[in-house]
Protein backbone atom coordinates (compact mmCIF):
# COMPACT_ATOMS: atom_id res chain seq x y z
CA UNK A 1 0.00 0.00 0.00
CA UNK A 2 1.19 3.38 -0.61
CA UNK A 3 2.61 5.45 2.61
CA UNK A 4 1.59 9.02 2.85
CA UNK A 5 4.28 11.25 3.71
CA UNK A 6 1.50 13.23 5.83
CA UNK A 7 1.04 10.22 8.11
CA UNK A 8 4.73 9.25 8.38
CA UNK A 9 4.69 12.85 9.73
CA UNK A 10 2.09 12.45 12.10
CA UNK A 11 3.97 9.18 13.31
CA UNK A 12 6.82 11.00 14.22
CA UNK A 13 4.72 13.98 16.06
CA UNK A 14 3.33 11.21 17.91
CA UNK A 15 6.62 9.64 18.92
CA UNK A 16 7.79 13.08 19.85
CA UNK A 17 4.99 13.85 22.27
CA UNK A 18 5.19 10.47 23.42
CA UNK A 19 8.65 10.69 24.45
CA UNK A 20 8.13 14.23 25.66
CA UNK A 21 5.28 12.91 27.77
CA UNK A 22 7.47 9.85 28.88
CA UNK A 23 10.57 12.13 29.69
CA UNK A 24 8.62 15.04 31.66
CA UNK A 25 7.00 11.83 33.65
CA UNK A 26 10.25 10.39 34.62
CA UNK A 27 11.43 13.21 35.55
CA UNK A 28 8.54 14.39 37.92
CA UNK A 29 9.34 11.03 39.60
CA UNK A 30 12.82 11.38 40.22
CA UNK A 31 12.68 14.75 41.76
CA UNK A 32 9.87 13.84 43.47
CA UNK A 33 11.89 10.50 44.78
CA UNK A 34 14.70 13.22 45.45
CA UNK A 35 12.87 15.07 47.43
CA UNK A 36 11.12 12.11 49.58
CA UNK A 37 14.48 10.82 50.25
CA UNK A 38 15.96 13.76 51.69
CA UNK A 39 12.76 14.30 53.79
CA UNK A 40 13.34 10.81 55.40
CA UNK A 41 16.90 11.44 55.89
CA UNK A 42 15.68 14.68 57.44
CA UNK A 43 13.18 12.66 59.53
CA UNK A 44 15.36 9.89 60.83
CA UNK A 45 18.32 12.32 61.96
CA UNK A 46 15.91 14.48 63.59
CA UNK A 47 14.00 11.34 65.42
CA UNK A 48 16.96 10.03 66.94
CA UNK A 49 18.86 13.25 68.05
CA UNK A 50 15.06 14.32 69.89
CA UNK A 51 15.25 10.61 71.62
CA UNK A 52 18.71 10.46 72.56
CA UNK A 53 18.07 13.70 74.08
CA UNK A 54 14.95 13.07 75.71
CA UNK A 55 16.98 10.15 76.99
CA UNK A 56 19.90 11.83 78.56
CA UNK A 57 17.65 14.30 80.36
CA UNK A 58 15.46 11.34 81.69
CA UNK A 59 19.05 9.30 82.57
CA UNK A 60 20.03 12.36 84.49
CA UNK A 61 16.70 12.95 86.82
CA UNK A 62 17.07 9.13 87.20
CA UNK A 63 20.52 9.45 88.92
CA UNK A 64 19.82 11.95 91.13
CA UNK A 65 16.97 10.74 91.87
CA UNK A 66 19.00 7.30 92.93
CA UNK A 67 21.58 9.82 94.87
CA UNK A 68 18.85 11.02 97.11
CA UNK A 69 17.48 7.40 97.60
CA UNK A 70 20.79 6.57 98.77
CA UNK A 71 20.94 8.85 101.42
CA UNK A 72 20.80 8.05 105.09
CA UNK A 73 18.06 10.61 106.04
CA UNK A 74 15.72 9.74 103.87
CA UNK A 75 16.24 6.36 104.92
CA UNK A 76 15.48 6.77 108.20
CA UNK A 77 12.69 9.30 107.90
CA UNK A 78 10.98 6.09 105.96
CA UNK A 79 11.90 3.36 107.96
CA UNK A 80 10.54 5.52 111.52
CA UNK A 81 9.16 8.84 110.56
CA UNK A 82 6.27 10.80 111.26
CA UNK A 83 4.16 12.21 108.41
CA UNK A 84 5.46 15.76 109.79
CA UNK A 85 9.04 14.90 109.83
CA UNK A 86 8.17 12.81 105.99
CA UNK A 87 6.79 16.19 104.42
CA UNK A 88 9.49 18.13 105.82
CA UNK A 89 12.10 15.45 104.15
CA UNK A 90 10.02 16.02 100.45
CA UNK A 91 10.40 19.65 101.06
CA UNK A 92 13.81 19.39 101.69
CA UNK A 93 14.31 17.31 98.35
CA UNK A 94 12.12 19.48 96.15
CA UNK A 95 14.34 22.10 97.18
CA UNK A 96 17.32 20.61 95.34
CA UNK A 97 15.53 19.40 92.41
CA UNK A 98 15.13 22.63 90.50
CA UNK A 99 12.40 21.07 88.05
CA UNK A 100 10.56 18.83 90.35
CA UNK A 101 6.98 19.88 90.74
CA UNK A 102 5.98 17.85 93.51
CA UNK A 103 8.20 15.03 95.90
CA UNK A 104 6.73 12.61 97.50
CA UNK A 105 8.52 10.09 100.34
CA UNK A 106 6.37 7.41 100.47
CA UNK A 107 6.83 4.31 102.99
CA UNK A 108 6.43 0.57 102.06
CA UNK A 109 4.32 -1.66 103.94
CA UNK A 110 3.38 -5.33 103.55
CA UNK A 111 0.62 -4.29 101.45
CA UNK A 112 2.28 -1.67 99.31
CA UNK A 113 3.24 1.93 99.78
CA UNK A 114 1.34 4.09 101.94
CA UNK A 115 0.26 7.73 101.29
CA UNK A 116 2.36 9.78 103.43
CA UNK A 117 0.92 13.17 102.31
CA UNK A 118 -2.49 14.00 102.25
CA UNK A 119 -2.34 15.45 98.83
CA UNK A 120 -1.15 11.86 96.93
CA UNK A 121 -3.74 11.11 94.35
CA UNK A 122 -4.52 7.67 93.47
CA UNK A 123 -3.16 7.76 90.09
CA UNK A 124 0.55 8.47 91.34
CA UNK A 125 0.00 5.42 94.48
CA UNK A 126 -1.42 3.18 91.23
CA UNK A 127 1.90 4.33 89.56
CA UNK A 128 4.24 3.73 92.18
CA UNK A 129 2.31 0.11 92.86
CA UNK A 130 2.70 -0.72 89.28
CA UNK A 131 6.51 0.61 89.48
CA UNK A 132 6.81 -1.87 92.22
CA UNK A 133 5.18 -5.00 90.15
CA UNK A 134 7.42 -4.31 87.67
CA UNK A 135 11.74 -5.73 88.41
CA UNK A 136 12.68 -3.07 85.51
CA UNK A 137 13.59 0.21 86.49
CA UNK A 138 10.67 2.83 87.01
CA UNK A 139 9.64 3.96 83.76
CA UNK A 140 8.52 8.05 83.88
CA UNK A 141 4.74 8.41 83.46
CA UNK A 142 2.58 11.56 82.44
CA UNK A 143 -0.02 12.88 85.13
CA UNK A 144 -2.95 15.26 84.61
CA UNK A 145 -2.52 15.02 80.72
CA UNK A 146 -4.39 18.16 78.64
CA UNK A 147 -4.03 20.40 82.08
CA UNK A 148 -2.27 22.90 82.72
CA UNK A 149 -0.29 20.93 85.88
CA UNK A 150 0.59 18.28 83.44
CA UNK A 151 3.73 16.46 84.81
CA UNK A 152 5.31 13.11 84.67
CA UNK A 153 5.90 11.24 87.69
CA UNK A 154 9.44 9.28 88.31
CA UNK A 155 10.10 7.17 90.94
CA UNK A 156 13.13 5.10 92.92
CA UNK A 157 12.94 2.86 95.54
CA UNK A 158 14.52 2.97 98.62
CA UNK A 159 16.56 0.17 100.10
CA UNK A 160 18.15 -0.44 103.72
CA UNK A 161 21.66 -1.52 104.10
CA UNK A 162 20.04 -5.41 103.52
CA UNK A 163 18.39 -4.41 100.58
CA UNK A 164 15.14 -4.87 101.80
CA UNK A 165 12.25 -2.40 100.48
CA UNK A 166 12.15 0.76 102.46
CA UNK A 167 9.82 3.08 100.02
CA UNK A 168 9.41 5.17 98.10
CA UNK A 169 11.07 8.27 96.27
CA UNK A 170 8.51 10.08 94.14
CA UNK A 171 9.06 12.93 92.03
CA UNK A 172 6.68 14.81 89.62
CA UNK A 173 8.76 16.66 87.14
CA UNK A 174 7.47 19.95 84.71
CA UNK A 175 7.38 18.84 81.00
CA UNK A 176 8.91 21.91 80.29
CA UNK A 177 12.67 20.77 79.52
CA UNK A 178 11.39 17.78 77.50
CA UNK A 179 8.55 20.32 75.45
CA UNK A 180 12.03 22.67 75.51
CA UNK A 181 13.81 19.84 73.57
CA UNK A 182 11.15 19.06 71.54
CA UNK A 183 10.85 22.82 70.27
CA UNK A 184 14.68 22.69 70.04
CA UNK A 185 14.65 19.67 67.28
CA UNK A 186 12.12 20.66 65.44
CA UNK A 187 12.40 21.44 61.79
CA UNK A 188 9.95 23.80 60.07
CA UNK A 189 6.61 22.52 58.92
CA UNK A 190 7.30 19.62 60.96
CA UNK A 191 4.97 17.62 63.63
CA UNK A 192 6.69 16.01 66.75
CA UNK A 193 4.32 14.05 69.17
CA UNK A 194 5.84 12.26 72.51
CA UNK A 195 3.32 9.58 73.37
CA UNK A 196 3.43 7.36 76.22
CA UNK A 197 1.99 3.64 76.24
CA UNK A 198 -1.67 3.78 77.69
CA UNK A 199 -4.68 1.05 78.33
CA UNK A 200 -4.69 -2.08 75.87
CA UNK A 201 -1.69 -1.79 74.19
CA UNK A 202 -2.74 1.97 72.69
CA UNK A 203 -0.48 5.00 72.77
CA UNK A 204 -1.67 8.38 73.83
CA UNK A 205 0.02 12.01 72.99
CA UNK A 206 1.80 14.02 75.65
CA UNK A 207 3.49 16.48 74.69
CA UNK A 208 3.11 18.01 70.67
CA UNK A 209 5.09 20.84 68.92
CA UNK A 210 4.55 22.04 65.28
CA UNK A 211 1.32 21.38 63.63
CA UNK A 212 0.60 17.85 62.41
CA UNK A 213 -0.64 17.48 58.41
CA UNK A 214 -2.48 15.44 56.62
CA UNK A 215 -0.70 15.31 53.65
CA UNK A 216 2.84 15.09 55.44
CA UNK A 217 4.21 11.81 53.59
CA UNK A 218 7.02 11.14 55.77
CA UNK A 219 6.20 10.09 59.75
CA UNK A 220 8.15 7.86 61.73
CA UNK A 221 8.00 6.13 65.21
CA UNK A 222 11.24 6.09 67.59
CA UNK A 223 11.33 4.73 70.78
CA UNK A 224 12.99 6.62 73.98
CA UNK A 225 15.48 3.90 75.61
CA UNK A 226 14.38 2.67 78.61
CA UNK A 227 11.37 5.45 79.46
CA UNK A 228 8.53 3.24 77.32
CA UNK A 229 7.92 6.74 75.88
CA UNK A 230 7.24 7.05 71.89
CA UNK A 231 8.57 9.96 69.87
CA UNK A 232 6.16 10.23 66.49
CA UNK A 233 7.63 12.52 63.78
CA UNK A 234 5.81 13.69 60.52
CA UNK A 235 7.67 15.87 58.12
CA UNK A 236 4.79 18.35 56.21
CA UNK A 237 6.22 17.33 53.33
CA UNK A 238 4.34 19.68 50.60
CA UNK A 239 4.11 17.54 47.76
CA UNK A 240 6.46 18.62 44.63
CA UNK A 241 4.45 21.09 42.95
CA UNK A 242 5.74 20.53 39.20
CA UNK A 243 5.18 23.84 38.56
CA UNK A 244 7.67 26.36 41.25
CA UNK A 245 11.16 27.42 41.18
CA UNK A 246 13.14 25.84 38.57
CA UNK A 247 10.82 23.70 37.20
CA UNK A 248 8.40 26.58 35.97
CA UNK A 249 11.22 27.63 34.14
CA UNK A 250 12.34 24.16 32.78
CA UNK A 251 8.54 23.37 31.93
CA UNK A 252 8.37 26.39 29.42
CA UNK A 253 11.84 25.67 28.26
CA UNK A 254 10.21 22.18 27.46
CA UNK A 255 7.42 23.90 26.10
CA UNK A 256 9.23 26.23 23.72
CA UNK A 257 11.59 23.79 22.66
CA UNK A 258 8.86 21.37 21.84
CA UNK A 259 6.98 23.98 19.86
CA UNK A 260 9.94 25.10 18.14
CA UNK A 261 10.39 21.01 16.88
CA UNK A 262 7.01 20.62 16.20
CA UNK A 263 7.35 23.82 14.00
CA UNK A 264 10.60 22.57 11.96
CA UNK A 265 8.65 19.60 11.56
CA UNK A 266 6.18 21.34 10.04
CA UNK A 267 8.19 23.15 7.84
CA UNK A 268 10.35 20.30 7.03
CA UNK A 269 6.88 18.73 6.11
CA UNK A 270 5.90 20.72 4.18
CA UNK A 271 8.96 21.25 2.55
CA UNK A 272 9.33 17.93 1.77
CA UNK A 273 5.64 17.97 -0.03
CA UNK A 274 6.66 20.77 -2.14
CA UNK A 275 9.89 19.09 -3.27
CA UNK A 276 8.34 15.71 -3.93
CA UNK A 277 5.60 17.66 -6.47
CA UNK A 278 8.35 19.83 -8.02
CA UNK A 279 10.03 16.37 -9.23
CA UNK A 280 6.73 14.64 -10.16
CA UNK A 281 5.79 17.97 -12.25
CA UNK A 282 9.48 17.31 -14.07
CA UNK A 283 8.88 13.99 -14.50
CA UNK A 284 5.24 14.89 -16.26
CA UNK A 285 7.02 17.18 -18.49
CA UNK A 286 9.69 14.81 -19.55
CA UNK A 287 7.42 12.37 -20.37
CA UNK A 288 5.40 15.27 -22.54
CA UNK A 289 8.62 15.99 -24.16
CA UNK A 290 9.39 12.06 -25.07
CA UNK A 291 5.76 11.68 -26.51
CA UNK A 292 6.38 14.91 -28.97
CA UNK A 293 9.85 13.36 -29.36
CA UNK A 294 12.53 16.07 -27.33
CA UNK A 295 13.39 15.31 -24.45
CA UNK A 296 15.35 18.02 -22.73
CA UNK A 297 19.37 17.46 -21.78
CA UNK A 298 18.23 18.28 -18.09
CA UNK A 299 15.29 19.11 -15.74
CA UNK A 300 15.69 20.54 -12.57
CA UNK A 301 15.20 18.59 -9.82
CA UNK A 302 14.60 19.78 -5.96
CA UNK A 303 15.39 16.20 -4.15
CA UNK A 304 18.89 15.24 -4.54
CA UNK A 305 17.43 11.26 -4.30
CA UNK A 306 15.47 11.29 -6.80
CA UNK A 307 18.07 12.83 -9.27
CA UNK A 308 19.79 9.50 -10.22
CA UNK A 309 16.66 7.61 -11.23
CA UNK A 310 15.45 11.20 -12.91
CA UNK A 311 18.60 10.91 -14.78
CA UNK A 312 18.65 7.12 -16.12
CA UNK A 313 14.60 7.89 -16.81
CA UNK A 314 15.85 11.05 -18.80
CA UNK A 315 18.69 9.00 -20.98
CA UNK A 316 16.44 6.18 -21.51
CA UNK A 317 13.99 8.56 -22.81
CA UNK A 318 16.40 10.38 -24.63
CA UNK A 319 17.94 6.56 -26.39
CA UNK A 320 13.76 6.36 -27.51
CA UNK A 321 13.64 9.22 -29.21
CA UNK A 322 17.02 8.67 -31.01
CA UNK A 323 15.95 5.31 -31.77
CA UNK A 324 12.57 6.02 -33.33
CA UNK A 325 14.01 8.89 -34.64
CA UNK A 326 16.57 6.31 -36.40
CA UNK A 327 13.61 3.89 -37.36
CA UNK A 328 11.84 6.51 -39.14
CA UNK A 329 14.69 8.09 -41.15
CA UNK A 330 15.38 4.74 -41.98
CA UNK A 331 11.77 4.00 -43.54
CA UNK A 332 12.04 0.96 -40.77
CA UNK A 333 9.15 1.84 -38.80
CA UNK A 334 5.33 1.37 -38.81
CA UNK A 335 3.82 4.29 -38.54
CA UNK A 336 0.03 3.28 -37.17
CA UNK A 337 1.81 0.94 -34.48
CA UNK A 338 4.82 2.87 -34.18
CA UNK A 339 6.61 -0.18 -33.89
CA UNK A 340 9.71 -1.50 -35.98
CA UNK A 341 8.30 -2.44 -39.27
CA UNK A 342 9.03 -5.73 -41.62
CA UNK A 343 11.77 -4.18 -42.72
CA UNK A 344 13.26 -3.50 -39.63
CA UNK A 345 12.32 -7.02 -38.25
CA UNK A 346 14.62 -8.63 -41.52
CA UNK A 347 17.74 -6.23 -41.01
CA UNK A 348 17.43 -7.57 -36.88
CA UNK A 349 16.43 -11.03 -37.65
CA UNK A 350 19.70 -10.76 -40.20
CA UNK A 351 22.06 -9.51 -37.41
CA UNK A 352 21.54 -12.20 -34.86
CA UNK A 353 21.42 -14.77 -37.28
CA UNK A 354 24.88 -14.16 -37.75
CA UNK A 355 25.47 -13.38 -34.31
CA UNK A 356 23.93 -16.72 -33.23
CA UNK A 357 27.13 -18.63 -33.83
CA UNK A 358 29.19 -16.98 -30.86
CA UNK A 359 26.46 -15.36 -29.21
CA UNK A 360 23.99 -18.35 -28.94
CA UNK A 361 20.46 -18.52 -30.92
CA UNK A 362 17.85 -16.25 -30.38
CA UNK A 363 13.82 -17.41 -30.93
CA UNK A 364 11.40 -15.96 -32.87
CA UNK A 365 7.23 -15.51 -31.76
CA UNK A 366 4.69 -14.45 -34.71
CA UNK A 367 1.55 -13.51 -32.72
CA UNK A 368 -1.89 -13.05 -34.80
CA UNK A 369 -4.90 -11.20 -33.42
CA UNK A 370 -7.87 -13.88 -32.94
CA UNK A 371 -11.05 -12.83 -35.53
CA UNK A 372 -9.55 -9.12 -36.20
CA UNK A 373 -11.36 -8.99 -39.56
CA UNK A 374 -14.69 -9.09 -36.86
CA UNK A 375 -13.33 -5.62 -35.30
CA UNK A 376 -13.11 -4.01 -38.60
CA UNK A 377 -16.00 -5.82 -39.67
CA UNK A 378 -18.49 -4.60 -36.50
CA UNK A 379 -16.86 -1.79 -35.47
CA UNK A 380 -15.06 -0.17 -38.66
CA UNK A 381 -11.86 0.41 -39.46
CA UNK A 382 -10.98 3.14 -37.25
CA UNK A 383 -11.53 0.42 -34.30
CA UNK A 384 -9.44 -2.24 -36.15
CA UNK A 385 -6.57 0.38 -36.10
CA UNK A 386 -6.98 1.63 -32.14
CA UNK A 387 -6.86 -2.31 -31.79
CA UNK A 388 -3.33 -2.32 -33.59
CA UNK A 389 -2.45 0.39 -31.50
CA UNK A 390 -3.62 -0.83 -28.29
CA UNK A 391 -2.48 -4.30 -28.50
CA UNK A 392 1.07 -2.85 -29.71
CA UNK A 393 1.17 -0.48 -26.81
CA UNK A 394 0.35 -3.20 -24.53
CA UNK A 395 3.23 -5.84 -25.88
CA UNK A 396 5.73 -2.71 -25.64
CA UNK A 397 5.16 -2.21 -21.70
CA UNK A 398 5.91 -6.26 -21.33
CA UNK A 399 8.55 -6.93 -24.15
CA UNK A 400 12.21 -6.27 -22.79
CA UNK A 401 13.63 -3.53 -24.51
CA UNK A 402 16.94 -5.88 -25.17
CA UNK A 403 14.54 -7.89 -27.65
CA UNK A 404 13.25 -6.83 -30.95
CA UNK A 405 9.43 -5.81 -31.19
CA UNK A 406 7.47 -5.06 -34.45
CA UNK A 407 4.79 -4.82 -36.73
CA UNK A 408 5.04 -7.45 -39.41
CA UNK A 409 1.71 -6.30 -41.21
CA UNK A 410 -2.26 -6.09 -40.87
CA UNK A 411 -2.80 -7.74 -37.61
CA UNK A 412 0.22 -9.79 -37.10
CA UNK A 413 3.54 -8.61 -34.55
CA UNK A 414 6.61 -10.38 -34.20
CA UNK A 415 9.11 -10.90 -31.17
CA UNK A 416 12.49 -11.98 -31.10
CA UNK A 417 14.09 -12.94 -28.16
CA UNK A 418 17.56 -12.05 -28.41
CA UNK A 419 19.95 -15.10 -27.76
CA UNK A 420 17.20 -16.97 -26.16
CA UNK A 421 17.15 -20.10 -26.59
CA UNK A 422 14.27 -22.35 -26.73
CA UNK A 423 13.31 -22.76 -23.66
CA UNK A 424 14.23 -19.46 -22.34
CA UNK A 425 11.76 -18.03 -24.81
CA UNK A 426 9.40 -20.55 -23.63
CA UNK A 427 9.13 -19.10 -20.42
CA UNK A 428 9.34 -15.33 -21.91
CA UNK A 429 5.86 -16.20 -23.82
CA UNK A 430 4.20 -17.72 -20.79
CA UNK A 431 5.02 -14.88 -19.20
CA UNK A 432 4.04 -12.80 -21.85
CA UNK A 433 0.70 -14.43 -21.73
CA UNK A 434 0.10 -13.81 -18.23
CA UNK A 435 1.14 -9.78 -18.67
CA UNK A 436 -0.75 -8.92 -21.63
CA UNK A 437 -4.12 -7.43 -20.70
CA UNK A 438 -7.32 -9.21 -21.34
CA UNK A 439 -9.30 -6.47 -22.94
CA UNK A 440 -8.55 -3.74 -25.05
CA UNK A 441 -10.61 -0.14 -25.37
CA UNK A 442 -11.32 0.73 -28.46
CA UNK A 443 -13.16 3.82 -29.86
CA UNK A 444 -16.86 5.01 -28.71
CA UNK A 445 -16.48 2.91 -25.42
CA UNK A 446 -16.03 -0.71 -27.28
CA UNK A 447 -13.87 -3.19 -24.70
CA UNK A 448 -12.12 -5.62 -26.87
CA UNK A 449 -11.88 -9.34 -24.99
CA UNK A 450 -7.90 -9.84 -26.22
CA UNK A 451 -7.52 -13.36 -28.08
CA UNK A 452 -4.14 -13.81 -29.93
CA UNK A 453 -2.43 -16.91 -31.43
CA UNK A 454 1.41 -17.77 -31.23
CA UNK A 455 4.02 -19.82 -33.22
CA UNK A 456 7.20 -20.01 -31.78
CA UNK A 457 10.24 -21.59 -32.88
CA UNK A 458 14.23 -20.76 -32.44
CA UNK A 459 17.73 -20.83 -34.50
CA UNK A 460 19.30 -23.83 -35.22
CA UNK A 461 23.01 -24.34 -36.27
CA UNK A 462 21.57 -26.15 -39.10
CA UNK A 463 19.50 -23.14 -40.63
CA UNK A 464 21.01 -22.16 -43.76
CA UNK A 465 18.98 -18.49 -43.98
CA UNK A 466 17.30 -16.16 -41.06
CA UNK A 467 14.03 -16.95 -42.49
CA UNK A 468 14.08 -20.60 -41.96
CA UNK A 469 13.14 -19.80 -38.15
CA UNK A 470 10.60 -17.37 -39.57
CA UNK A 471 9.20 -20.66 -41.48
CA UNK A 472 9.24 -23.02 -38.10
CA UNK A 473 7.67 -20.58 -36.51
CA UNK A 474 4.96 -19.50 -38.95
CA UNK A 475 4.02 -23.43 -39.45
CA UNK A 476 4.04 -23.70 -35.31
CA UNK A 477 1.77 -20.29 -35.59
CA UNK A 478 -0.69 -22.43 -38.64
CA UNK A 479 -1.01 -25.33 -36.62
CA UNK A 480 -2.17 -22.93 -33.34
CA UNK A 481 -4.67 -21.59 -35.08
CA UNK A 482 -6.10 -24.51 -36.51
CA UNK A 483 -6.10 -26.34 -33.23
CA UNK A 484 -8.65 -23.10 -32.45
CA UNK A 485 -6.60 -20.00 -31.70
CA UNK A 486 -6.06 -18.47 -28.34
CA UNK A 487 -2.29 -20.28 -27.77
CA UNK A 488 0.82 -20.45 -28.86
CA UNK A 489 2.37 -23.16 -30.71
CA UNK A 490 6.22 -24.48 -30.08
CA UNK A 491 8.16 -25.92 -33.51
CA UNK A 492 11.80 -27.32 -31.60
CA UNK A 493 13.91 -27.62 -34.06
CA UNK A 494 16.16 -29.88 -32.64
CA UNK A 495 13.69 -33.09 -32.94
CA UNK A 496 12.58 -31.53 -36.19
CA UNK A 497 8.47 -32.06 -34.89
CA UNK A 498 6.54 -29.34 -36.25
CA UNK A 499 4.39 -28.65 -32.70
CA UNK A 500 6.33 -30.52 -29.57
CA UNK A 501 4.61 -28.23 -27.35
CA UNK A 502 1.83 -26.03 -27.07
CA UNK A 503 1.10 -22.64 -24.73
CA UNK A 504 -2.50 -22.51 -23.40
CA UNK A 505 -4.21 -19.15 -22.93
CA UNK A 506 -5.12 -19.64 -18.99
P1 LIG B 1 -7.74 -15.14 -37.61
O1 LIG B 1 -8.41 -15.29 -36.30
O2 LIG B 1 -7.66 -16.39 -38.36
O3 LIG B 1 -6.44 -14.49 -37.48
O4 LIG B 1 -8.71 -14.19 -38.43
P2 LIG B 1 -8.68 -12.63 -38.53
O5 LIG B 1 -10.05 -12.14 -38.44
O6 LIG B 1 -7.76 -12.05 -37.50
O7 LIG B 1 -8.11 -12.35 -39.95
P3 LIG B 1 -6.64 -12.27 -40.52
O8 LIG B 1 -5.62 -12.26 -39.46
O9 LIG B 1 -6.48 -13.38 -41.50
O10 LIG B 1 -6.68 -10.94 -41.34
C1 LIG B 1 -6.22 -9.66 -40.89
C2 LIG B 1 -7.13 -8.59 -41.39
O11 LIG B 1 -6.70 -7.34 -40.89
C3 LIG B 1 -7.14 -8.38 -42.88
C4 LIG B 1 -7.38 -6.93 -43.08
O12 LIG B 1 -8.66 -6.65 -43.47
C5 LIG B 1 -7.15 -6.33 -41.75
N1 LIG B 1 -6.14 -5.29 -41.80
C6 LIG B 1 -4.90 -5.34 -42.30
N2 LIG B 1 -4.22 -4.21 -42.07
C7 LIG B 1 -5.06 -3.40 -41.38
C8 LIG B 1 -4.93 -2.08 -40.83
O13 LIG B 1 -3.90 -1.41 -40.93
N3 LIG B 1 -6.01 -1.58 -40.20
C9 LIG B 1 -7.16 -2.27 -40.04
N4 LIG B 1 -8.15 -1.72 -39.33
N5 LIG B 1 -7.32 -3.51 -40.52
C10 LIG B 1 -6.28 -4.07 -41.20
MG1 LIG C 1 -5.72 -12.52 -37.33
Amino acid sequence: MAQSLTRIYLQVILILILCFLAIGYVSYLAVRDMQQLSYQDRASRVALDTSSRIAELLSQQRQSLGAFAKQSGVLTVLQHGTTAELSRKAAEIRSQIPEAVSVDLLPWTDSGPVSSAATLDPASLDYVRRMTASSQSAKPEFHEIGTTSEHYKLAVSVRDERQNMTGYLLVGFSRAPVQAILKQSLPQNAYLELQQPASRGTTQAVLTVGTASNAGSVSMISEIGGSGWMLFYQDAEAPPRLLSGYRNIYFWSAIIIFAIVLMMLYRLYRRTVKSVRHDIQSLIRMFQDLREGSVRVSYPMALKEFTDIFEYLRDRGQKLVKEKEQLKDMGLMDHLSQLGNRRHFEKRLKELFEAAKSNGPSSVLIIDMDHFKAVNDNHGHDAGDALIVGFANALRKVVRQTDVLVRLGGDEFCIIYSYAPLNKATGLVERLRRQLPREIPLTKGVIHQLRWTGGLSSMHDKDTKPDDVLWRADQALLQAKESGRNNTKIYDPVTGAPVKKQIMAS
